[in-house]
């Protein structure tokens, strides 16, 4: 049975994140109403809950999230049944603006549109119930956890990050920070059959870089990165970078890392913003490719959901902490915790 109310987290000021009880949306048409079994906390809910622009709030958070299908309206297209679990890809694509067209819906125009009558904006995940489009929805195959089921999410965003690069087997990637983000990088790129050097202050997290199997994990603050790269190379340097964290500096510092023709994927934002120098002519003479990567789009997220669906990336590591709804405050200063990867808020 359906119940006829639903609760949702709103983060209503830097710091304040509230649960509040409204009316159960019915679907119509193309929609799907999902009861939410697990939210991951990501870095961008972390942002609103630090403080954001004033203009960013109400928001209704929660944006990596999976759960049962319940209900589906008359006309929805999609595979999973009542029942099913499913992974959500739950940002707005509205499939008509520029971006959406050029295949890049990943950049839509239209991303922050799609909130409930009344409701403020947002993806709303961190929710019990949670209305969807059909096009958000992607089957699990069933009996796994619905925490790593959630993850499905970041898990896109690096698969995407990864796609844009050339790399080939036998290449060397560097991957900076050895975060969630930087650990996945690390498995699915090894999955490709590149080796990969991890460059990461602390000396915990390279331990467990090193134990998911990266060549190398170096100190940036105390360890020559492009001495090691080029040990690794025989002087040519790595065929790509993929930045997650550490800022202007680990930026500056991956360009002469890489190899002529590599490719520097910017993953990861820096706040605060910094200038960044770099030298036209090593661009120029090097062949350099510097550009990022941002989000995820309908392909990405169908390779993490075969991902998880085949087993083929293990994201039990990075789960560090279930916290049971509503408790949602708590589960926000625990995901903010230098010590915890992934903290997921797990539903009923
Ligand atoms: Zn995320
Ligand atoms: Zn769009």
């Amino acid at each position: 049975m359906i119940p006829p109310t639903m609760q949702t987290t709103i983060f209503t000021a830097p710091g304040r994140v509230e649960v509040r009880t409204i009316p159960m949306p019915e679907p119509t048409d193309r929609q799907v109403l999902v009861q939410v079994k697990a939210c991951a906390i990501c870095t961008w809910e972390q942002r609103f809950y630090k403080g954001s622009k004033p203009e960013d709030y109400p928001f209704r958070g929660g944006h990596e999230a999976s759960g049962v299908v319940v209900a589906k309206g008359p006309n929805a297209l999609c595979d999973a049944q009542v029942g099913d679990p499913v992974c959500l890809e739950i940002m707005v694509r509205c499939g008509q603006c520029h971006y959406c067209r050029r295949g890049m819906d990943n950049l839509c125009l239209n991303d922050r549109g799609g909130a409930l009558p009344g409701q403020p904006w947002g993806p709303g995940g961190m929710s019990d119930y949670v209305l969807v489009d059909d096009y958000m929805v992607y089957r699990a195959l069933g009996g796994q956890d619905f925490a790593e089921l959630a993850l499905a999410e970041p898990v896109s965003c690096v698969a995407r990050g990864i796609r844009r690069t050339p790399l080939a087997f036998g290449d060397t990637a560097v991957v900076q920070g050895a975060g969630v983000m930087g650990l996945l990088h690390l498995q699915l790129l090894s999955r490709r059959g590149v080796r990969v050097i991890v460059a990461e202050p602390d000396p915990i997290r390279r331990g467990h870089a090193a134990a998911l199997g990266a060549a190398c994990a170096v100190d940036p603050l105390s360890d020559d990165l492009v001495k090691c790269v080029h040990g690794h190379t025989d002087g040519r340097g790595a065929e790509a970078v993929f930045f997650t964290a550490g800022g202007v500096p680990a930026i500056r510092s991956a360009i002469p890392a890489l190899a002529k023709g590599g490719w520097l994927m910017l993953y990861g934002s820096v706040h605060p913003k910094g200038d960044l120098p770099v030298d036209p002519n090593d661009i120029h003479y090097r062949e350099l490719n510097i550009t990022g990567t941002f989000s995820h789009d309908k392909e990405s997220f169908r390779e993490a959901v075969a991902l998880l669906n085949e087993r083929l990336v293990d994201v039990a590591p990075f789960i560090s902490e279930r916290v049971p709804f509503p408790q949602v405050d708590y589960a926000m200063q625990r995901a903010m915790a230098m010590d915890t990867y992934r903290v997921v808020v797990e539903f009923a």
